[in-house]
Parts: structure tokens; C-alpha cells; sequence
């Protein structure tokens, strides 16, 4: 479902089915720079800007939607999770930094509820990639943070925990109203594969890889 491309990102082919629109996930070799990009402070916060077409940083946040032609929207990763939306009925998109700050806020339904009112998407149309992200056997947190995910983590009790981040996100995608058949997961480790991907965990607190999707013009 996932490949890498020679420029160095890794691409969904669920979103490459749609001819209208291009996407990418970086990788620590990644040579893509998209541009016109608009992108955005990111504060692990669950809340979500529309890109009005200008490029640059828009403000704080930590999802981007835009129906604009020819303006990527991006956010940066480094062991979170990158989603990227698709509507193929409003051509309209959404790039999405879920860490367990976002996750615990559910922004991935949030962002689906802004496309539902600003688009008029309907939930069961739209395509979601969720890309490289730290896997649950390398993501261990503490007690407190373990806590905040009891509904949507089963194995999340008192103790530490070992969060699958990306199944949450899909998990709350779903309850959202997408379809399983429309969410695609890359099942690549950031931690795992460092030839590959910076990773926060693994100390590489500088670098960040830019995942992005863009609304051709
Ligand atoms: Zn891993």
C-alpha cells in the first residue's frame, strides 16, 4: 500500500488513485521541497487551521485543511503520527501532527468534523493515510499519560503503557464515520528503521521530516 519514491518520500497508493491531487511522507533522505507550503507552529494542540491559500507558517496548530489549488499543506514529524486526508467528492485535504497530546484530544475527528462544516465532506467518502510513525513496542509513556487512553487503548491500565498511537488515530478515524477500507496504514516504524526516518525517541530531537499533500491546480 506504501512505496518509496526516488525522491526520497514514501507514497500511498490510496491517495496516488486519485489523479487531482499529490502526497508525500518524508523520509531522512528525502530530496522533495514542495513549494508553495503552508505550515504551522506545531503545539501539540487538537486544533485546526484553514489554509486560505498563502504560504508559510499560518499560526498554532497542529492540522491544516485546504481546498485551495496549488497550496501544499504540511506538518513535521518525528515519531508522531502524519495523517493525510483526501475528499474526492470536495477536492479538498487535510495534513494532520498527531503526537499522544493531539491523540488525546482526538484531533483526527476533529479535523474530519471542520472538513464535514467547512467542506460539506461527508465522512464515509474520505481517504485517510496514516504514515511512518513510532511504533507501540517503542512507544512506551507513563501511568499518567497511559491513563488518558483507557477508551481507546485496551491495554492501556495503571502502569506504563505501550501506546499504538496510529491505531488510536485509526480508531478514532473510524468512529468518525470512515470507512476501514478507506484508511490505509504505512506499518512503518520510525523508531524501528533509522536508515530510513529521524526519530525522537531514538535522540534525534532536532530533526523533523515533512509529510505534505497538495490540491493540484
Ligand atoms: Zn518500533
Amino acid at each position: 500500500m506504501y512505496y518509496l519514491s526516488a525522491d526520497g518520500r514514501y507514497r500511498c497508493r490510496l491517495l496516488d488513485e486519485l489523479g487531482w491531487l499529490d502526497h508525500g511522507f518524508g523520509t531522512r533522505h528525502a530530496l522533495w521541497q514542495p513549494w508553495p507550503l503552508a505550515t504551522l507552529k506545531q503545539v501539540h494542540s487538537d486544533r485546526w487551521i484553514y489554509a486560505d491559500g498563502r504560504p508559510g507558517r499560518l499560526g498554532e496548530g497542529d492540522a491544516l485543511i485546504t481546498d485551495h489549488p496549488g497550496l501544499w499543506v504540511g506538518v513535521r514529524t518525528a515519531d508522531c503520527v502524519p495523517i493525510l486526508i483526501a475528499d474526492p467528492i470536495r477536492k479538498a485535504i487535510a495534513a494532520i501532527h498527531a503526537g499522544w497530546r493531539g491523540a488525546a484530544g482526538a484531533i483526527a475527528a476533529k479535523v474530519v468534523r471542520g472538513m464535514q462544516e467547512r467542506f460539506g465532506s461527508n465522512p464515509r467518502e474520505l481517504i485517510a493515510a496514516l504514515g511512518p510513525a513510532i511504533c507501540a513496542s517503542c512507544y512506551e509513556v507513563g501511568p499518567e499519560v497511559a491513563r488518558l487512553f483507557r477508551s481507546w487503548d485496551a491495554t492501556a491500565g495503571d502502569g506504563p503503557a505501550h501506546l499504538d498511537l496510529t491505531g488510536i488515530c485509526r480508531r478514532q478515524l473510524l468512529e468518525a464515520g470512515l470507512r476501514e477500507e478507506r484508511i490505509a496504514q504505512s506499518g512503518l516504524c520510525t523508531r524501528c528503521l533509522p536508515g530510513e526516518f529521524l526519530s525522537y525517541r531514538r535522540g534525534e530531537q532536532e530533526g523533523r521530516m515533512l509529510n505534505a499533500i497538495v490540491r493540484k491546480a
